[in-house]
């Protein structure tokens, strides 16, 4: 399956000279969609995955289809003011400014095998901090999972100790 057919890339968004990567075509397409989910279901098992962890927004869609399968948890990472409960953070530098991350107190029990996914890697700042929430829970990192990777930006860099699985690179 040539995955890239359904990556619909967009110059300048959302700014002038960058080229999103819009993932769309792909959800929309449920074979499409489902085969991309089960090659990460895949590599889930075979990290012994027993929670997902996935940053908002598009680690949900990527997320969470996989922890059905798989018959395990979804736990989000979410932006300021949207989790009820009591919350640990986590603040990191993006390009212009910062950005933070949110996860409940009980979202991930401590020493269980923890999956983190989102659907684009670019330079790893948003994986580097869920990754430190699911830590910093007690929560061990078994593996890491993208639909696609952008390696100009060496976001693999960032993460060198944790196992990580690409559909698609650019
Ligand atoms: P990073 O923190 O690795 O620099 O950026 C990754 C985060 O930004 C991901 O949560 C991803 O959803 C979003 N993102 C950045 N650039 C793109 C893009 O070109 N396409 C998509 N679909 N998401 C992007």
């Amino acid at each position: 399956m040539d995955f890239k057919k359904y990556v619909a890339s967009v110059k300048d968004f959302p700014e002038p000279g960058i080229i999103f990567r819009d993932i769309s075509p792909l959800m929309y397409n449920g074979a499409v969609y489902a085969q991309a989910t089960d090659k990460i279901v895949n590599y889930a098992r075979e990290r012994g995955t027993e929670m997902i962890v996935g940053p908002e927004a598009r680690g949900f869609i990527v997320g969470c289809p996989v922890a059905y399968k798989l018959g395990v948890g979804f736990a989000p990472a979410r932006k300021k003011g949207k989790l009820p409960r009591d919350t640990i953070s986590v603040t990191y530098d993006l390009e212009y400014g910062q950005a933070s991350l949110y996860m409940q107190r009980d979202a991930v029990k401590p020493g269980q095998k923890v999956l983190v996914v989102d659907d684009l890697m670019a330079t790893g700042g948003t994986l580097a901090a869920t990754i430190k929430l699911v830590e910093e829970l007690g929560g061990i990192v078994v593996g890491t999972a993208f639909l696609i990777e952008l390696t100009d930006l060496h976001g693999r860099d960032k993460i060198k100790n944790y196992d990580m699985y690409t559909l698609m690179q650019y």
